[in-house]
């Protein structure tokens, strides 16, 4: 079931090449035909967890639809479950949301739908947030527990109608009762007995889980969710949103498809697992004759990603288990995470685009999220030169207080981005990867008698190995060819291996963190037990020399280190030292180890 890895084809897709795809071509012919005017989707996140990269296929399935075809997209905190969820959860929804979306979509983004919602703060200031994208304020979402009060008047209605019924039996019996389709002896009640015991639930009258509000649908329907489904239940608990004011809390599938009916979505997208739902949808909005234009559930396939647990269930039970460092850990694959790591919203936008919106389920390659990172950052990349393991090189016949400043280019897949000048002197340091005392067959790099070019400098060949006591290597004495720079005699000259350098007076030290998979299989909780295979190899720190340009770097720009991947700031660096995260490496270091 997993999709073919096809780097080729992706090279040519750009993330403004237009999607399509089985919803876009139903959105596009209800537009045709003029079922809708205006597209509405929305983004209802349960705020229990923070949003995971299978959150951001969501957001941009229903942002992206929402600007291609010049509607909105509501974000609404899906706040049901007064127990579970935390106002921190919001702050960093939206957060994530914005940030993921930020440029792309900032004219699509429905806060507040202001046709139907009561609007919580001044349109002005709404506007303001969602133009100034990097202010501070976050906006404010809908929430469905704006719509308390309507919910519960559809409630009543429904009951007046002789469609639903307060139900007395226990949770247990309500679940063995619907397993084996057998009726409530509670299911004839009276109207107005129903119309009064609801009311006096919302009046707090009971305690928790004596009564519910059942549908009244079909104990014998072949799909269990039609088998007279909870609306709602007893719970005396203060929740996030409207503190003490309800004593009962609509369930699930009574308050989506009712929210989506108030915000006049036109198309409300969810995954795979509520297509059983779907038939609840369409009969409470038959229930209670509500007029069109009424929503449409269309069902997609979740993200799946290899080497990764994906739910928020799971994910938080690496951050309270301390196997991460919290939610934004690099190696999360949370928006937090992957942000703090480095990746930009534009390269996870074209990872949501080149995977594609199916019905069926798969197991999607987390190398595809790191070819788009690549991909981008190949583009827009700053390269500077680091040393991640230094050795010492010395230059014998260079003058010892010599310091030239050579020509460097800042990208060449960007003329644009220029040149600078970076010091050469008689001591540098190149990385101990490019150095073998024994080489192995085909090493074309530095090793003894050997040669090797030294990125936009010269030709150097090393003489001696000077070692320690211990037998360590502690410096290189290499000759450099003089004429071989840009320019020289032997410029042409030909050498197998050209590596990165830094020159040892001029270098500065900065923290790098060099991250792996967490986990070591490609389905970590395919047995159930995800924790077992968590890679402990997953962080690697070391200490770098960086060449003295990138005193400047800035938290914004990504970093190309030659030859070693693709860099930037991490929110741990203080104006005394810089702390790197590696975004991702230049190549598939994985596809080598698989193949073995
Ligand atoms: P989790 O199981 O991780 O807790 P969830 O589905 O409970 O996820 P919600 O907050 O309810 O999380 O989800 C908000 C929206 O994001 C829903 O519309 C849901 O369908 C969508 N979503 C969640 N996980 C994925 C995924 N892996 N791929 C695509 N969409 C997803
Ligand atoms: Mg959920």
């Amino acid at each position: 079931m997993r999709l073919p890895y096809k780097p080729a084809s992706f090279c040519a897709m750009a993330e403004e090449t237009r999607p399509t795809d089985f919803i876009r071509e139903i959105v596009a012919e209800h537009l045709r035909s003029g079922k809708h005017q205006r597209i509405v989707t929305r983004f209802p996140p349960e705020p229990n967890g923070y949003l995971h990269i299978g959150h951001a296929k969501s957001i941009c399935l229903n942002f992206g639809i929402a600007r291609e075809f010049g509607g909105v997209c509501n974000i609404r905190m899906d706040d049901t479950n007064p127990t579970k969820e935390e106002a921190e959860y919001v702050q960093s929804i939206m957060r994530d949301v914005r940030w993921l979306i930020d440029g792309w979509a900032d004219q699509n983004i429905g806060l507040k739908h202001f046709d139907t919602v009561p609007t919580r703060v001044s349109d002005d200031f709404q506007q303001s947030a969602i133009r100034n994208q990097k202010s501070e304020i976050l906006p404010e979402p809908l929430y469905t527990s704006d719509y308390f009060d309507n919910l519960y008047q559809y409630a009543v209605e429904l009951t007046r109608r002789g469609r639903a019924y307060v139900d007395e039996m226990s949770p247990e019996q309500t679940d063995e009762y619907r397993r084996i389709g057998k009726e409530s002896s509670f299911r004839d009640r009276p109207v107005d007995e129903n119309l009064d015991l609801l009311a006096r639930m919302k009046a707090g009258e009971f305690p928790d889980g004596a009564k519910t509000l059942r549908a009244k649908i079909d104990m014998q329907a072949p799909n269990v969710w039609l088998r007279d489904p909870v609306l709602y239940r007893i719970r005396h608990a203060e929740h996030h949103h409207t503190g003490a004011k309800w004593r009962i809390y609509p369930m699930y599938d009574w308050a989506h498809t009712l929210s989506d009916y108030i915000e006049g979505i036109t198309h409300s997208l969810c995954t795979l697992e509520f297509e059983v739902h779907r038939p609840l949808y369409e009969w409470i909005l038959d229930a209670l004759e509500l007029s069109a234009p009424r929503p449409r559930q269309i069902e997609f396939a979740r993200l799946n990603l290899d080497y990764t647990v994906m739910s928020k269930r799971k994910l938080i039970q690496l951050v309270h288990e301390g196997f991460v460092t919290g939610w934004d850990d690099p190696r999360m694959l949370t928006i937090s995470g992957l942000r703090r790591r480095g990746v930009t919203p534009s390269a996870l936008r074209t990872f949501a685009h080149e995977i594609g919106v199916t019905k069926y389920p798969s197991l999607n390659e987390t190398a595809l999220l790191e070819h788009a990172i690549r991909n981008e950052f190949n583009r827009t990349a700053i390269r500077r030169l680091a040393v991640l393991k230094p050795i010492k090189v010395v230059l014998t016949n260079y003058p010892a207080e010599q310091v030239e400043q050579l020509d460097a280019i800042n990208n060449p897949e960007d003329p644009n981005a220029g040149t600078r000048k970076v010091p050469f002197s008689r001591e540098l340091y190149i990385d101990a990867q490019d150095f073998a005392e024994v080489p192995p067959p085909k090493f074309f790099r530095l090793k003894p008698a050997g040669e090797v070019r030294l990125k936009y400098a010269y030709i150097i060949r090393c003489d001696e190995v000077v070692k320690n006591a211990a037998g360590e290597i502690i410096e290189l004495r290499c000759t450099v060819d003089l004429e071989s720079k840009t320019g020289g005699a032997t410029s042409n000259r030909k050498v197998k291996g050209t590596v990165h350098w830094v020159s040892a007076p001029h270098a500065f030290d900065t923290e790098v963190r060099l991250y792996d998979r967490l986990f070591t299989v490609p389905e970590p909780d395919a047995d159930g037990d995800f924790k077992k295979h968590i890679n402990r190899n997953s962080l690697k720190i070391v200490t770098a020399k960086c060449e003295p340009s990138l005193r400047d770097a800035q938290p914004d720009e990504r970093y190309q280190f030659e030859r070693l991947g693709y860099f930037s700031l991490d929110l741990d660096s203080t104006t005394d030292r810089q702390v790197w995260n590696r975004v991702v490496t230049l190549r598939d270091t994985w596809a080598k180890v698989a193949k073995r």
